[in-house]
């Protein structure tokens, strides 16, 4: 975690640990939230990660009071605030869609937030100006929120949430909108505003990268519930299931069976050959397993070494060319070469030796 540059009037005021402590949120009988349990200390960011209706912006809504509970407690610095209106737990949101007041200026919407504290005159200014200073906009001050580019809207969003000193930050999706080079230059923006306020970030996405380069804790969920918790690191190189794994760029999966256990290793026999892979769940010879592994470390090999495959379609993308090939089973491969391989062409695909992880159970 880095520690925040307490040299600004924008600093939190607030560092106090947010726990989630059994949280629940239905929708009639659906389950969107099934139980939420997370401890988040202060100036800490975490994402919130995980595919479209697994429940990021509805944990998101309850933190923010926008949405009631159906169970379970939300405490900051162990003061339960589950039943406060949004306005009294004084969290800042920044949303995918900006949602900036048309007819105000710039500087009218920055400080929107504060009047409504009934902070005036010359803090308020001072606040709003080292806001906009944060975003770097005090050239923009005057101009409506049309005449500016969608990067500068959400910087005034980013500008209206912390302007107020939350303790929290919260952001659902903030850069969907964005192009994708204007999306990493903001991203950075994002991470630095962080550092510099001091205050704990909860950021949504469903963008692995994102939430891998900003996050201190990364949390993915599914369905309701939080399948994994930990850093950058370990999400991308220690994933707890097939779920995870997939989120996190384990894109290939290939059904078999354990036939040979050895340390933490596990040798599979599947589709038509037999791979090796770190188990990450214990396995004994004789079980159904999945190996899982990414594009970049599934090699075509011209030693046929390796599952025979099909070439279905292949790419270049600067370094390398990346395809999808087909195994005898119907499993879809993605895969690295060094060559453009025609399509129809047979290939043999082999994992990396020490990157692909074997899971139990059988592939969906
Ligand atoms: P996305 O990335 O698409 O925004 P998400 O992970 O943020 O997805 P949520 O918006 O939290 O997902 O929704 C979780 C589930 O709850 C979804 O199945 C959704 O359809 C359902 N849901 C959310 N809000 C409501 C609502 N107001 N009424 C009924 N169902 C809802």
């Amino acid at each position: 975690m880095n520690s925040p540059v307490n040299n600004t009037a924008l600093s939190s005021r607030n560092n106090a640990r947010l726990e989630l402590d059994g949280l629940r949120r239905s929708f009639g009988a659906y389950n969107a939230l099934d139980g939420i349990d997370l401890a988040i200390e202060p100036g800490e960011f975490i994402a919130l990660l995980g595919p479209s209706g697994c429940g990021k912006s509805t944990a998101l809504n309850c933190i923010a009071g926008l949405l009631g509970l159906s169970g379970g407690e939300i405490r900051l610095g162990g003061n339960r605030i589950d039943q406060l209106e949004p306005e009294k737990r004084g969290f800042g949101m920044v949303f995918q869609s900006y949602a900036l007041f048309p007819h105000m200026s710039v500087r009218k919407n920055v400080g929107f937030g504060l009047a409504m504290q009934g902070i005036k005159g010359a803090e308020a200014d001072k606040r709003i100006n080292d806001a906009l200073a944060l975003v770097r906009l005090e050239s923009q001050a005057e101009k409506l929120p049309g005449q500016l580019s969608g990067g500068q809207q959400q910087r005034v969003a980013i500008a209206r949430a912390v302007v107020i000193r939350p303790p929290i930050v919260l952001m659902d999706e903030p850069l969907s909108n964005l192009d994708a080079k204007l999306r990493l230059e903001m991203r950075a923006e994002i991470r630095g505003i962080h550092d510099q306020i001091g205050s704990t970030t909860i950021y949504v996405t469903h963008d692995q990268d994102e939430a891998l380069s900003l996050a201190d804790r990364i949390v993915v969920m599914s369905q309701g519930h939080i399948q994994q918790i930990g850093s950058p690191q370990d999400l991308y190189q220690r994933p707890v299931n097939l779920n995870v794994a997939d989120f996190m760029g384990f894109r290939t999966r290939i059904a078999g069976r354990v036939v040979s256990v050895s340390g933490d290793e596990a040798e599979i026999e599947a589709a038509g050959a037999r791979l090796t892979g770190t188990m990450r769940t214990p396995l004994k010879v004789g079980d159904a397993a999945v190996l899982s592994v990414r594009p970049e470390d599934l090699v075509a090999t011209s030693d046929g070494e390796g599952v025979p495959a099909t070439v279905a379609s292949m790419e270049y993308r600067g370094r390398a060319f990346f395809g999808m090939a087909t195994a005898k089973d119907g499993s879809e491969l993605y895969f690295r070469a060094d060559d453009v391989l025609p399509r129809g062409a047979s290939t043999s695909l082999q994992p990396v030796s020490g990157r692909a992880l074997v899971f139990k159970g059988a592939a969906e």
